[in-house]
């Protein structure tokens, strides 16, 4: 009935998480309110690691990515349950790090890194550097110069596969800001410039091909791509980059159509093509990486809200305004992105009509969905958005010197509060005049 087997509904007809009510949760820690189910989070975390291991002898890692929700708590699951990460700036490498993170095992992304997010970086003992471009190579290796120390790195690579996802997420085509371009000869260039430089180590080749992926066919290309490269980097340049990183995307269920796959059946998949390219190339087995963020977190997570009006405006629409919106989820007014939406405590109820779901904010575009099928809606009502749990908190903002909601996770019958939530003094620390 619902996106994710660990929502269910009590007698009382309300919607539970796990093993909990999420009226009472709402009661107990006010609302809006994230809600993380952490089982589920580590259940998903041991997806992509035993497929890992079962397919492909272990060699390889999952890295969580955690520009989808990244908090100290969620880093110390990932890392509790074996997990690597990837972090795209110095706030989440600050994170990682404060949260006593292996940092061996981090990866650090970004397009435009500065060259404080680079000593930070070093400073902090991160593993990988995915060197976008040439600028950012020359700046790598003169960091690295002056501490006396080789930088491991890998290359971002575009490798021109178009993964019929929505054109914002859409990252492995040729015009996008990440990486460098396989066709124009640019990957190649960068790979024999960075074999002249004494202070980085080109470790591996990374690509991301962009997000919310349903099929296993664009991967696959991606791997056979990078694996060919990986081929002619040895032929031309004698080079060996031992790391295969593939990215993220897994793609997950926001509402009824989406059919995602298991996190093992994409990394099954790409684990036979990186076989038979090596086997054709006569490679040895790459470490192989992949950077699940979304596919971790989304369906572990629901944001609760309260009903504060209902306008209905006859033959147009009905307004369902909660206390919360594009500050603490921004997608809708941001990608159109589409979710699920439950009448918490009348989860039981038949749908009578359809209703915007609208925000407190001042913009008319502050909405979290149209068209979403409730039961009657009467203010004082909980309301549950589905599948919050990636790029939700992670892209929340003040707007409207609105606080930023707390987090609780859920585990079994325990529940604490991991985020709390902001304060109007939050809001005006930083004013400092
Ligand atoms: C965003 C991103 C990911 C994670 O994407 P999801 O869709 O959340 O799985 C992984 N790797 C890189 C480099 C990214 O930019």
């Amino acid at each position: 009935m619902f996106n994710s087997d660990n929502l269910t509904v009590n007698e009382q007809g309300r919607l539970c998480i796990g093993s909990h009510d999420t009226v009472e949760l709402a009661k107990e820690f006010g609302t809006p309110l994230y809600v993380l189910d952490e089982d589920k989070v580590r259940q998903n975390c041991r997806g992509y690691k035993n497929a890992i291991d079962e397919y492909y002898g272990g060699k390889g890692l999952a890295l969580y990515a955690s520009k989808a929700l990244c908090t100290m708590y969620t880093a110390r699951v990932a890392a509790e349950e074996g997990l690597g990460a990837d972090v795209v700036s110095g706030g989440e490498i600050y994170t990682l790090k404060k949260a006593g993170f292996p940092m061996e095992k981090v990866f650090f992304h970004g397009n435009n890194k500065t060259d404080d997010e680079i000593e930070l970086a070093m400073d902090c003992g991160v593993g990988h550097i995915v060197v976008d471009n040439i600028y950012e190579l020359d700046r790598v290796n003169q960091a690295a110069a002056k501490r006396n120390a080789v930088q491991p790195i890998l290359f971002r690579i575009k490798p021109g596969i178009d993964a019929h996802t929505h054109d914002f997420v859409r990252t492995g085509q040729i015009d996008s800001k990440f990486g460098v371009a396989l066709e124009n000869g640019e990957a190649y260039e960068i790979h024999k410039y960075a074999s002249t430089l004494k202070n980085v180590s080109v470790d591996g080749v990374h690509c991301h091909i962009g997000s919310q992926i349903f099929d296993v066919t664009p991967f696959c290309e991606a791997a056979k791509v990078m694996m060919n490269f990986v081929a002619d980097l040895r032929d031309t340049l004698g080079l060996d980059p031992k790391i295969l990183n593939l990215g993220g995307g897994f793609g997950i269920k926001y509402v009824e159509g989406d059919d995602p796959l298991a996190p093992v059946d994409y990394v099954k998949a790409a684990i036979e093509t990186v076989k038979e390219v090596a086997e054709q190339r006569k490679m040895t087995l790459p470490f192989l990486v992949f950077e699940p963020g979304r596919s971790i977190v989304a369906e572990a997570g629901i944001t609760l809200y309260t009903v504060g009006c209902v306008k209905d405006i006859v033959n147009v629409r009905t307004y369902v305004s909660v206390d919360g919106g594009m500050s603490d989820n921004p997608r809708y007014i941001m990608y159109g992105s589409k979710y699920s939406a439950v009448l918490a405590n009348k989860a039981n109820e038949e749908n009578v009509k359809k209703v915007t779901i609208a925000g407190k904010c001042c913009e008319s575009g502050d909405i979290i969905q149209e068209n979403v099928p409730l039961p009657e809606v009467n203010v004082g009502d909980t309301l549950a958005v589905l599948a919050t749990g990636a790029y939700n908190y992670s892209m929340a903002s003040n707007y409207n010197r609105i606080p930023r909601p707390a987090m609780v996770a859920v585990k079994g019958s325990e529940k604490k509060v991991i985020v709390r939530r902001e304060t109007y003094e939050d809001i005006i620390k930083n004013d400092i005049i």
